[in-house]
């Protein structure tokens, strides 16, 4: 919290530097932004080890001021949970992922599986199922493609209310995908209750290499392949992590290594050479 803060603050006094003597401020420029049209996704490809073929992507939002530039996510998810915009933003997020991967299928481009973050405020919300439900009727995109990725962090609140969510969800045909396993405090008894399809290990045990990290990182595979669960590992940047999340039985990796987060025009490019039709 205390880190954001600084964030947020760096942000600010830039933001006074370039506005001086008006009464802007970063949070008046975040409640705009939706309507203003300063937001875009991009997406990142997911891929299988095994076959070396595409088999989804990650939507990542963006937020280009027109005066601060490039935004970073880490800047302003915190502080739009913090307003109550992640509601609205969050909604528009999934919309827009759904609308353009209809688009996609419609023009004859092999259909992805597509992962939006959501955050927990939106998944404790009593509307969120409806809304979701809402946007795949609107946008007509096939349940099958969606997938929603989750921090782990939500087994600690309210499982009970949450466990009825993912069901649900579940029943409806979208997959859920578990973020930055290994960082949070989920328990293997709601681990194994959940109705999990994925768990994506956190990529600070590959951007630290430790044999600690190394045992973590194994650990997780060996224990979601026992519990029937695909494991992605995300933030790949090199050869030699390839070659470890390899030779450890690792299902599917995302990462720098491979691609990075791209704009729908370079996704096309992208389903065109490596899609598995
Ligand atoms: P995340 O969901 O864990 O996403 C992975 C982050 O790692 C992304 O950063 C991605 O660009 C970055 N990444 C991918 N490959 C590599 C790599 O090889 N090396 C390194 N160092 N980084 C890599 P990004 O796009 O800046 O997003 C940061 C975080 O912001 C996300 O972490 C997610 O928690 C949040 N976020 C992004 N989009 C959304 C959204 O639409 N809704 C919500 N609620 N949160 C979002
Ligand atoms: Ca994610
Ligand atoms: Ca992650
Ligand atoms: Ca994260």
């Amino acid at each position: 919290v205390k880190e954001e803060g600084k964030n947020n603050f760096k942000i600010y006094n830039g933001m006074l530097n370039k506005f001086t003597g008006h009464q802007l401020t970063f949070e008046n420029e975040l409640r705009h932004a939706l309507k203003r049209k300063e937001f875009s996704l991009v997406y990142q490809p997911q891929w299988s080890i095994k076959t070396k073929q595409l088999i989804g992507i990650e939507a990542l939002i963006r937020w280009n001021h027109p005066h601060l530039g490039l935004i970073s996510p880490s800047d302003f998810i915190p502080l739009a949970e913090k307003l109550g915009i992640i509601f609205s933003v969050g909604e528009w997020v999934l919309e827009e992922a759904c609308k353009q991967n209809k688009l996609w299928q419609d023009a004859g481009f092999p259909p992805l599986r597509c992962s939006v973050n959501i955050s927990i405020a939106q998944l404790l919300h009593s509307d969120f199922p409806k809304i979701v439900s809402n946007i795949l009727k609107r946008t007509q995109l096939n349940p099958k493609f969606l997938e929603l990725e989750i921090t782990e962090s939500i087994a600690i609140v309210k499982e009970g209310y949450i466990l009825k969510v993912l069901n649900r969800f579940k029943e409806m045909g979208i997959s859920i995908a578990l973020d930055d396993f290994g960082t949070g405090y989920s328990s293997l008894k709601y681990l194994s209750q959940f109705p999990i399809k994925r768990l994506k290990i956190d990529q600070t045990f590959l951007h630290e290499k430790s044999i600690i990290n190394e045992s973590i990182i194994r650990a997780i595979i060996t224990m979601g392949h026992s519990m029937n669960l695909s494991v992605l590992a995300e933030g790949v940047e090199n050869k030699e992590q390839l070659g470890f999340l390899e030779s450890e039985g690792c299902d599917e990796i995302q990462g720098y290594y491979f691609s990075k987060p791209l704009p729908p025009k370079e996704v096309e490019t992208l389903i065109r050479y490596y899609s598995p039709l």
